[in-house]
């Protein structure tokens, strides 16, 4: 294999990775892809898969915590690959880029140390982000590392919209609006220029509705608004994280409900969305399988919240010219976008309900004022595009 990029994705317990191959005239092919997983137990595990998603290892990781689990990916692909030399360079999805990183960036002690300084905005994400890195510098000292933030997308956004109503020293210290799945954002509108030539004219909107949600509305190509704020619990209803929440609602948990600051986290991120209003799934598949009046209640909220959010932006573009569904729901949940667009019909948007319904690449019908099209996201080529290109540069 001809300078593989090696991608990663580091959680709390998992580390996903893809593995992509240089090809001519800088483009990448996908090789394999995988997760190791439970790596907060006694029993980590490691699984690969083909590009056409076949079984390539199915095993115990032998050492403990991330480091265990890049040992055991380096691992796999010496032998599998016969690749003596590792990979080329190796790209990580850092979820906050703060003020300071608005591009992929080469990594090295002093960006580590920057990166490491912004976990009090992601605390959940960015220490995982930072292990991975030392984990890849103990197990391959000299290969090129690469990190992409999540945030840098939206480094267009303009003050007024990232700016919250608080006293002028906390915007100035940072307590503004970053925005979140900019790598996303960033791939499909790669795919949208690939589509229309003048899609940089039309007022655009992508909804990222994965696990995590969020909307970015875009103006001459460049992000200008986006529904995730200084975290990414604001905005939309998710899985299982709360979205937009009255700032009261908050403090009244706290001086009211019996929460700490821990707990009241772990109730916004983890126990709220889908989740917390069905009580019975955070996954929007289970929630349309079910007879139970409360998961229909939650899809309902879910397709309400993302119709008045949509509006918002539209209200921000003054107008709307072309809706993207993308991620899990975007793009596999027809009667969701269905609800969605529904909801929104009064901003000029008609659905094809045959098109919808098979997931096509546009499924709004021919007098639709909107084009609302369906396009499967890539976040880790995105990563595996910069880091080559910060690689040959
Ligand atoms: P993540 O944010 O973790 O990357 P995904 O983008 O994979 O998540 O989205 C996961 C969500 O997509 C889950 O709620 C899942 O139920 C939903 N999803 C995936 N496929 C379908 C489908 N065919 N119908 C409805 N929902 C789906």
């Amino acid at each position: 294999m001809q300078h593989p990029i090696l991608v990663l994705n580091a959680g709390s317990s998992s580390l996903k990775f893809s593995i992509y191959e240089k090809r001519a005239h800088h483009t990448l092919a996908a090789g394999a892809h995988g997760e190791a997983e439970r790596l907060d137990t006694a029993q980590p595990h490691l699984t690969v898969r083909g590009p056409q998603g076949q079984p390539l290892a199915d095993r115990a990781i032998a050492g403990s915590g991330h480091h265990g689990a890049i040992e055991a990916i380096h691992a796999w692909f010496a032998a599998h690959v016969g690749n003596e030399r590792g990979f080329a360079a190796v790209g990580h999805r850092v979820v906050h880029g703060g003020q300071r990183f608005v591009a992929p960036v080469r990594i090295d002690a002093d960006v580590l140390v920057a990166i490491a300084a912004l976990t009090p905005l992601a605390p959940l994400h960015q220490p995982h982000h930072v292990e991975a890195i030392r984990a890849v510098s103990a197990v391959a000292p000299d290969v090129v590392q690469v990190a992409c933030f999540d945030t840098a997308f939206h480094r267009t956004i303009p003050m007024i919209e990232r700016e919250f109503a608080l006293p002028r020293a906390l915007t100035a210290q940072g307590i503004v609006r970053y925005g979140f799945h900019g790598l996303s954002y960033e791939y499909i509108s790669t795919v949208l220029a690939a589509l229309d030539a003048r899609w940089q004219e039309r007022r655009t909107v992508i909804a990222h509705l994965g696990n995590g949600a969020s909307l970015c509305a875009l103006a001459g190509g460049q992000s200008v608004a986006t529904t995730m704020g200084l975290s990414a619990v604001d905005g939309l209803m998710m899985g299982t994280r709360s979205g937009a929440l009255d700032p009261g609602a908050l403090l009244y948990l706290l001086r009211q409900g019996g929460y700490s600051p821990d707990t009241a986290e772990h109730l916004l991120y983890n126990e709220s969305g889908l989740l917390g209003v069905s009580g019975i799934s955070s996954d929007m598949r289970t929630l349309e399988q079910s007879a139970d009046p409360q998961a229909a209640h939650a899809i309902d909220l879910f397709t309400y919240r993302a119709a008045r959010e949509l509006a918002a932006l539209a209200g921000v573009l003054g107008g709307l010219d072309t809706l993207v569904f993308t991620a899990g729901i975007g793009e596999n949940a027809p009667s969701v976008r269905a609800q969605i667009c529904r909801r929104a019909a009064w901003l000029g948007i008609a659905l094809d309900e045959t098109a919808n319904a098979a997931n096509a690449a546009i499924v709004s019908s021919q007098p639709s004022a909107v084009t609302v099209r369906v396009i499967p996201t890539d976040e880790n080529l995105m990563i595996a595009r910069h880091t080559l290109s910060l690689l040959e540069n």
